[in-house]
């Protein structure tokens, strides 16, 4: 048998970004011995590359900011699809997590008179985000990790041993869930540079593990966002919801073509920067949709007094959310109106002067000076949409962060599902990972204490086979009968161009069908996807297991898509182009087909993903009450208003 090492542990956490680690914080102040497994060092996640800021209804910058308007304004950016309990904790909690950062030594940008800055960002009604200039990841996972190394002090002072209650893993792939009868018994990983195979055993796991952003060609997301956890999920038994749902950002950098997709932070926008088409026209005014109107500006001395005077104007529509900015852009360009790069123009030269520019935009005055020689002080950037977030994820408990139908597993942060609904609004996914990985910390620890005495003991022929899979690309040219074996990077490409072209930003039906049959074909050459060389750092083998996990979602990415024939947040049909109140109340569930895998090892092309449909759970009535009757009708189903 080729697993070096077994460990046991209460809880498991998968996933070291904002969401992984406060659940480790968490689980470990509740008495549990956590662990926390990374694909990547520790400390280099996507929370650590988030820029713009975390939202939270501080009340810093506008008195009237509460948490009931950052909970309307969290479900309209999600178009009233959101998991409503959820965005309710989550508009509740978020200033409590956000001042729990500057105790354990946070330090945000301040206002004149010393309290949390909090800045503008698309669909927030008042400047919420709370922010170190625009590097304020890195400052949540700076003090996140102190925090963390602050706790393994403690330990040592009572114990000897700094990792004896809360140890990282880095640069350790998890695999597989394993479990026994219906329980989560613990977690199947390899080491990514020895490629030694690791078993942690514990009754709770945490999945923690971001997005799927590398299933698409043009992306916000780096190497390791390629939907681990949602697969995890899958594989060990628990649905995904709204998998549809995917987030085009507005603002990617779309020249040189080695950058191409790379973020610009909406920041720009929220500091007064402007987008301005070929003809020099600031065309989002064109486009601001009727469930928005009484909300923005029509004309630009109205949209640039707000800066100023926010309670007597209107919002410029430069700050409408993600999903109606990217389709403005991606319209402008389609008409011929775009950039010479095919973007269009973001300035803040003419807005602001230079050195303010630099003051607060200091990493993007950098990324466009280092790496498309652009001088944003003095010219426009060119900015296109680029995947940025998955809104769609594991089904979740709204208050314990519980997956579905696994007890013992546990989703927080850009893996689960429901928060967002069908568009995540900027600034509240950095305070999703902290509300929810606390929970998912605080659930998980208990539900190990519970099953202390009585733990489900780790199934030796699940480890074989899981051994067995991770070592298949190695034999690949055994298996493949008379084919040769697949190159990974090749599938790898195949996979993104499909799900750029034909399951992008603007849908069609026709186009998707066609994915999924190309999606088929990759699927049963990936079986086939072989490598050279050994398990010592190995890329190669590294991406042939991530192509099993780029293959379940993005099938459940086009399926849903497929099945959901109207337009909402972050899916646009063009055969469907409007957003239809029947479907408000219908969530999409993605499930494994074939939990035995028997089938699809007869025939490797054939579907994996069983599609159902769900009715979301009525909204309560005191959280309706918080709305408009006349904004309502634009949402709710029709059954769901005469209720
Ligand atoms: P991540 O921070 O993505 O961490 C995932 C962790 O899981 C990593 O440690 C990874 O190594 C690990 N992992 C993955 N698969 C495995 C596996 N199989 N085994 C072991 N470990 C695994 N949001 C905001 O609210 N405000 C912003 O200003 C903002 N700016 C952004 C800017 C950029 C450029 C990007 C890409 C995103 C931005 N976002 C922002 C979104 C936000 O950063 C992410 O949604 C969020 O950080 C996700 O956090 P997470 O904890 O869920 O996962």
């Amino acid at each position: 048998m080729s697993v070096v090492d077994r460990q046991e542990w209460d809880v498991v956490v998968v996933g070291a970004g904002g969401a992984g680690l406060r659940a480790a914080i968490e689980a470990r102040e509740r008495g549990a011995r956590t662990a926390v497994i990374c694909k990547s060092l520790f400390g280099k996640a996507h929370t650590v590359m988030a820029e713009g800021g975390i939202a939270a209804a501080m009340a810093n910058a506008n008195e009237h900011d509460t948490w009931q308007v950052h909970f309307r304004d969290t479900m309209r950016g999600g178009k009233f699809l959101n998991q409503w309990r959820m965005a309710e904790l989550h508009a509740q909690e978020a200033p409590d997590r956000v001042w729990e950062l500057e105790t354990w030594g946070a330090l945000f940008d301040r206002t004149k008179d010393g309290r949390i800055s909090q800045r503008n960002f698309g669909g927030h009604e008042y400047p919420r985000l709370a922010h170190v200039g625009d590097r304020t990841g890195l400052e949540l996972i700076r003090t996140l990790q102190q925090r963390t190394v602050a706790l393994q002090q403690e330990d040592f002072a009572e114990t000897g041993d700094h990792e004896s209650r809360l140890k990282v893993f880095q640069e350790c792939t998890v695999t597989r869930i394993l479990k026994n009868g219906d329980r989560v018994s613990g977690v199947f990983a390899y080491e990514r540079e020895t490629g030694r195979f690791l078993v942690l055993q514990a009754p709770a796991v945490v999945l923690a593990t971001g997005g799927i952003g590398k299933s698409f060609k043009v992306t916000s997301n780096s190497w390791e966002y390629t939907g681990d956890g949602h697969a995890l999920a899958l594989l060990a038994g628990a649905p995904l919801l709204n998998m549809e749902f995917v987030q085009f950002h507005p603002t990617g950098m779309v020249w040189p073509p080695s950058v191409k997709g790379i973020l610009v932070t909406e920041s720009v926008r929220g500091d007064g920067g402007v987008l301005r088409n070929s003809d020099g026209r600031r065309f989002m005014f064109d486009y601001v949709p009727d469930v928005f109107k009484d909300k923005y500006a029509e004309a630009e001395d109205e949209a640039d007094r707000w800066y100023d005077d926010p309670d007597d104007n209107r919002r410029p529509p430069e700050l409408l959310p993600r999903d109606e900015v990217a389709r403005a852009i991606n319209a402008e360009v389609k008409a011929g109106r775009g950039s010479p790069h095919g973007g269009v123009f973001l300035d803040v030269s003419t807005r602001m002067p230079a050195e303010v520019i630099r003051r607060r935009l200091p990493s993007m005055y950098h990324q466009f000076k280092e790496l498309a020689d652009v001088d944003i002080t003095a010219e426009a950037m060119e900015v296109g949409p680029t995947c940025h977030y998955v809104m769609g994820g594991i089904a979740v408990d709204s208050d314990t962060a519980a997956a579905r139908g696994v007890p013992g597993l546990y989703a927080a942060g850009e893996v689960a599902g429901g928060m967002h609904g069908s568009n995540r609004l900027g600034g509240n996914s950095l305070s999703d990972l902290l509300v929810f990985g606390r929970r998912a910390g605080r659930h998980a620890a208990q539900y190990a204490q519970v099953l202390a005495h009585r733990r489900p003991p780790v199934d030796d022929a699940q480890v074989d086979t899981a051994a067995a899979e991770a070592l298949r690309p190695f034999s690949a040219e055994t298996q493949g009968g008379t084919d040769a074996p697949e190159n990974p990077y090749a599938l790898h490409q195949e996979l993104q161009q499909t799900m750029n072209d034909l399951v992008g930003i603007i849908r069609r039906e026709g186009e998707m069908e066609q994915a999924l049959h190309r999606l088929a074909a990759l699927r049963a050459r990936a079986r086939r996807a072989g490598v050279e060389g050994h398990r010592q750092f190995n890329p190669g083998w590294h991406l042939a297991l991530d192509l099993r996990n780029m293959l379940l979602v993005s099938e459940c990415v086009a399926r849903s898509a497929l099945e959901r024939t109207e337009s909402r947040g972050g899916h646009t049909r063009e055969d469907h182009p409007a957003m239809d109140r029947a479907w408000r109340n219908v969530n999409l569930l993605c499930a494994l087909a074939d939990p035995t895998g028997a089938l699809a090892a007869a025939d490797p092309a054939r579907g994996q993903i069983r599609l159902t449909r769900e009715r979301t759970e009525p909204v309560r009535p005191d959280l309706l009450a918080l709305f408009e009757k006349e904004e309502l009708v634009k949402y709710l189903a029709e059954e769901e208003l005469y209720e």
